[in-house]
């Protein structure tokens, strides 16, 4: 009698704060919002191979800011240094790239 007196108190409490709890968290993530209306063709954009730094793959050490021609493609129209998830750069060469273009700032090359 005891045993079935706690079951039915236990399953009594966890039911509404089972439901509160889930709706919280099924709500957000995985909701309308999450899965519906994400289009399958963002999904597809937002997820680019993971590519190579182009720095790495030719084994440059230092990035020269003389060499405006390579720095150019790493900076916006606006003379905005392109953020590393669209250069795809690996953070040293981002880094270092960063740097350069600085310093190629300084020197008014850019
Ligand atoms: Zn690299």
């Amino acid at each position: 009698m005891d045993e079935k007196e706690v079951e039915v108190t236990e399953t009594r409490a966890e039911a509404p704060e089972g439901a509160d709890v889930k709706r919280a968290p099924k709500g957000a993530p995985a909701g309308a919002s999450g899965d519906a209306p994400a289009p399958f063709g963002k999904r597809m954009m937002q997820k680019p191979k993971r590519r190579i730094c182009s720095f790495c793959m030719n084994k440059v050490d230092y990035i020269d800011y003389k060499d405006i021609n390579r720095l150019k493609k790493y900076i916006s129209e606006k003379g905005k240094i392109i953020p590393r998830h669209q250069t795809g750069l690996c953070a040293r060469h981002q880094r270092e790239l960063t740097q350069a273009i600085k310093r190629a700032r300084v020197m008014s090359l850019i």
